[in-house]
């Protein structure tokens, strides 16, 4: 059972970026993150929301569901949009690997802020980034 949940539903624009950083930031503000792990913690949102924005939907619209929750001392945060999918996800977390002339390094990015990545993805439904991620303080104290 989650000690904490909370859903977020954008419209796929980039205007609302800063909204789900700030609204994730807050949600992980309950467990015992430091600062910059709350900084890399906005950084991996802002990359999944950017990433539904610009390669799920590309010129079209279309909307994302945050899906946020607590678990122990695990922050869950899954990004969700239902546009064109991934071919090839291995391919996709490749560094510099981009299909629309950009750095390649968003999910690189991704991976190194979060403990835990899990990518799921269909083509013409969409995709789902799960991304998990604990305090460090609270990883010493289990050991
Ligand atoms: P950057 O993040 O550095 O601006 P980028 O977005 O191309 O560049 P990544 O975020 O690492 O790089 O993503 C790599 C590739 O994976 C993208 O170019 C795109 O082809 C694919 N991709 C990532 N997220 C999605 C998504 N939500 N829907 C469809 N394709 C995606
Ligand atoms: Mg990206």
């Amino acid at each position: 059972m989650s000690k904490n949940r909370a859903k977020l539903e954008i419209k796929g624009i980039s205007d609302n970026i800063g909204l789900a950083r700030v609204t994730v930031a807050s949600f992980a503000a309950q467990l015992d993150f430091t600062l910059s792990e709350i900084e890399e913690i906005k950084v991996a949102t802002s990359e999944a929301v950017s990433n539904a924005i610009i390669h799920g939907y590309g010129e079209g619209e279309g909307s994302i569901q945050i899906t946020l929750e607590l678990q122990g001392e695990e922050l869950i945060i899954i990004v969700e949009d239902y546009g064109v999918g991934i071919e090839d996800i291995e391919q996709a977390c490749e560094p510099d690997y981009t299909t629309a002339d950009r750095m390649g390094l968003g999910l690189v990015f991704i991976d190194s802020f979060m403990d835990q990545v899990d990518i799921e993805s269909q083509l013409e439904q969409g995709t789902k980034i799960k991304m998990v991620k604990s305090p460090e303080k609270s990883k010493k104290k289990a050991k």
